[in-house]
């Protein structure tokens, strides 16, 4: 395997007393698309919010392009070349749908992604810039959370469960982009609890269990039975 692009060693994670992740190892390739599943509450949200700054580990470490980035704060992550998309996508209600993705461009990277692009990639977010982005339907607003984060033009995409409570045809305009997405050589972790889609997407998957890796594989070697172990623990 080439080297890492980011390397999680025997990383730790807590809530208070509560230990979210133990001893968390795992290691992503650059343009690798790699799929994070497991059973509600496993630790998929808590391992993207560590690696994107916005939880302290206590134990472990992050490397990104080598360089340890585990006590440093989002905003420095972010200006590293790493954007998360939400769960929930957390975007400015109030603002326009253009305005949103203008702030997703502000640290100031430079690289392929332009308004002009994203507006491309999901043309409804064209025809409504003008629109406040709560006047947007779920899938239209996870769009424009999408193409935030591009606007950051990373070199790691975070994208938490993109697809969570939208309908099955704009989950697949949303997939549908997203070989344009990381055509550029982008790396993506993708928690998606969808297995099949989650299988079909990615190069590997990292299946985590109560807070540890329980399994790792290229998406075509795993089989369905090692996944439902992996997931239930049986
Ligand atoms: P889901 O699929 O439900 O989003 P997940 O795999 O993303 O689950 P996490 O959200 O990372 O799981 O949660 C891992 C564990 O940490 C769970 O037991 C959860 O209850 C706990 N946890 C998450 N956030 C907090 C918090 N802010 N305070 C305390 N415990 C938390």
């Amino acid at each position: 395997m080439p080297d890492p692009v980011l390397n999680i060693d025997a990383l730790d994670a807590h809530y208070g007393d509560f230990q979210a992740l133990h001893g968390v190892t795992m290691q992503v390739t650059a343009g690798e698309v790699l799929a994070l599943i497991g059973a509600n509450g496993a630790g998929k949200t808590t391992l993207l919010r560590a690696v994107a700054g916005l939880l302290r580990s206590r134990s472990g470490a992050i490397l990104w392009q080598g360089r340890p980035i585990g006590a440093l704060r989002a905003d420095q992550i972010a200006a590293l070349g790493i954007a998360m998309v939400p769960e929930g996508r957390l975007l400015f209600d109030s603002l326009t749908v253009e305005e949103n993705l203008i702030i997703g461009g502000q640290l100031g990277r430079r690289g392929p992604w332009t308004l002009e692009r994203v507006q491309t990639l999901f043309p409804i977010l064209r025809e409504r810039r003008h629109f406040p982005a709560n006047a947007l339907s779920g899938g239209q607003q996870q769009m424009v959370a999408i193409g935030r984060a591009l606007m950051a033009n990373p070199e790691l995409i975070l994208m938490d469960e993109i697809s969570l409570g939208l309908a099955p045809v704009v989950i697949r305009q949303i997939y549908d982009a997203l070989p344009a997405i990381v055509a550029e050589g982008l790396t993506a972790i993708i928690v998606e609890q969808d297995i099949t889609r989650a299988l079909s997407v990615s190069h590997r998957i990292y299946c985590l269990q109560e807070g540890r890796v329980a399994l790792t594989g290229p998406s075509v070697d795993v089989t369905r039975d090692a996944i439902a172990r992996a997931y239930f623990g049986v």
